[in-house]
């Protein structure tokens, strides 16, 4: 067998074959093995991913992947093979560019400032943490410059795992969400008492909520001959093959949104990976495009579904009947409202649909401070206080609240919150093509029947894997650039109905 492209693919399959076995143990680790395993799980992982990155950057890789471009040279260029020599150089060059040091030191400041994180947090003692938190800056840097940029640090890192995107353009996206998202949540706060989510509150048997929530998203279509649920503290979707992809919930016995949405939100990242193309397996093509695209995923089934009155018109009684005493006298419009309640929050993760994108502009701002030197590590709760009295008017009563809720700036993950926004306005461009393809989604959805949405979704989406660029999938499949309209015009909509705010 002399075929280049064939012999690329043979070391393109073991690499994926080991990450996916890591994505294994990485998954054991959080559902189901004892604290024990800790030390050993820590060997294994950090054994497999030294594996996997030496298999990939040896230099027969890289002679592979000039033979196999001569061959695809002649291709289409949208062929799976063409596309596969293209991505795989990229992410070839980019790995290559990493000097080893430098990565051995991102994981082992990684390793020691997650305890200290939690400790930090627990505690709320930042200064705890502030040490990590100006080594992972520095090292941020450092990994910047080795991959090279333009005009930004912040470019170096978002162009990583979105490929095209700039702190240029971000910084453009998150002053047109700003302009529009401030007045609103204004707007919003002197109605504050239109919206009452009392019903959501209350006594629901953990085992109950599960059961009704894997209901929703088996009739969404996530495949469990393909995928299972288990529980984890913070919920995530992770797949070993489009055959296998699972995903964790967590559930609170006196807050009936928490586990629902939660499982909706991770069946949208589980759909899209379950839906790639076969032919993709065991290449770098077989997953989501970006993390912004796969949260434009599980955003779109959470929120422009799940939150919809559509979906709840249809779906309340169900919900109603699995609780009737918990939800006797409520009706499925209050339900409906209940859900989509808007309230300047502390915390991220429980933000509503209007107030989300403020804390991902908050990590951004403070980001981009970080990395330009303009912000100490030391500095930053002061600063993160300050941004949250600006945007919503609120203070975190401690720093476990504010600085310290995220694990994002433990681990090495800077430029990661932008895909969260990028999801939301990503959801809803494609929505808004969706809507017009489909003109009676809304009867749809009511009726329960999502085969022709999730069709679409596979048809135009799922399948291409990560052949395409988030540009490139938004300009194929809408005929436009990424475009903060379509987010702003729903919301405005949405949620002004539903505070009967004047359009
Ligand atoms: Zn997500």
């Amino acid at each position: 067998m002399s075929d280049p492209l064939s012999e690329l693919r043979v070391i393109l399959a073991e690499v994926s074959d080991i990450n996916r076995a890591s994505a294994v143990l990485g998954w054991d680790q959080e559902t189901y093995m004892p604290p024990g395993g800790v030390m050993a799980r820590a060997d294994q992982l950090s054994t497999l991913r030294r594996i996997a990155h030496t298999r990939f950057t040896a230099a027969e890789t890289g002679r592979l992947l000039d033979e196999a471009a001569t061959i695809t040279a002649g291709m289409d260029p949208d062929s799976d093979d063409a596309r596969l020599v293209k991505v795989t150089q990229r992410d070839y060059d980019l790995s290559c560019k990493l000097p080893a040091e430098l990565v051995a030191e991102i994981t082992r400041a990684s390793s020691m400032a997650r305890p200290a994180w939690v400790e930090a947090r627990k505690t709320a003692d930042f200064s705890l943490f502030a040490p990590h938190l100006e080594t992972n800056i520095e090292l941020n840097r450092r990994q910047a410059d080795a991959l090279g940029y333009a005009v930004h640090p912040y470019d170096a890192l978002i162009d990583r795992s979105e490929p095209g995107m700039t702190a240029a353009q971000l910084r453009v996206l998150f002053e047109e969400l700003k302009v529009a998202i401030v007045p609103l949540v204004r707007a919003v706060a002197a109605k504050g008492d239109a919206v009452d989510d009392s019903c959501l509150h209350g006594d629901f048997a953990e085992a109950t909520q599960l059961a009704f929530g894997m209901d929703v998203v088996k009739q969404y279509g996530y495949d469990t001959s393909r995928g299972r649920e288990d529980l984890t503290a913070h919920p995530f979707c992770t797949g070993f093959s489009p055959n296998d992809v699972r995903i964790t919930t967590r559930v609170s016995r006196d807050f009936l949104s928490m586990a629902l949405f939660g499982t909706m939100h991770e069946s949208g990242h589980a759909m899209y990976e379950q839906g790639v193309d076969q032919a993709l397996d065991r290449t770098p093509l077989c997953r989501g495009a970006s993390p912004g695209v796969h949260e434009s995923q599980s955003r779109l089934w959470e929120n422009l579904i799940g939150r919809s009155r559509p979906f709840w018109q249809g779906m309340y009684p169900k919900l109603q009947a699995t609780f009737p005493a918990q939800l006797k006298g409520v009706d499925g419009e209050q339900f409906y409202r209940a859900v989509n309640k808007v309230m300047p929050s502390l915390i991220r993760v429980e933000a509503d649909e209007v107030t989300y994108n403020l804390h991902i502009l908050l990590r951004y701002e403070l980001e981009m401070a970080m990395l330009e030197g303009t912000l100490k590590a030391r500095e930053v709760p002061e600063a993160w206080n300050a941004k949250m009295q600006e945007y919503f008017g609120i203070q975190p009563p401690s720093v476990s609240d504010g600085a310290l809720q995220d694990i994002h700036w433990s681990g090495f993950a800077f430029a990661g919150f932008a895909g969260y926004t990028l999801g939301n306005i990503i959801g809803a461009q494609l929505f808004t093509k969706i809507r017009s393809d489909l003109p009676d989604l809304d009867a749809q959805i009511t009726a329960g029947e999502f085969g022709r949405l999730r069709g679409w979704l596979q048809t135009n989406l799922y399948r291409h894997g990560r052949k395409f660029t988030p540009n490139e999938l938004l300009q194929r499949i809408t005929g436009g650039p990424l475009s903060t309209e379509p987010w702003v015009a729903y919301v405005r909509a949405k949620f002004g109905d539903l505070y009967g705010l004047a359009a």
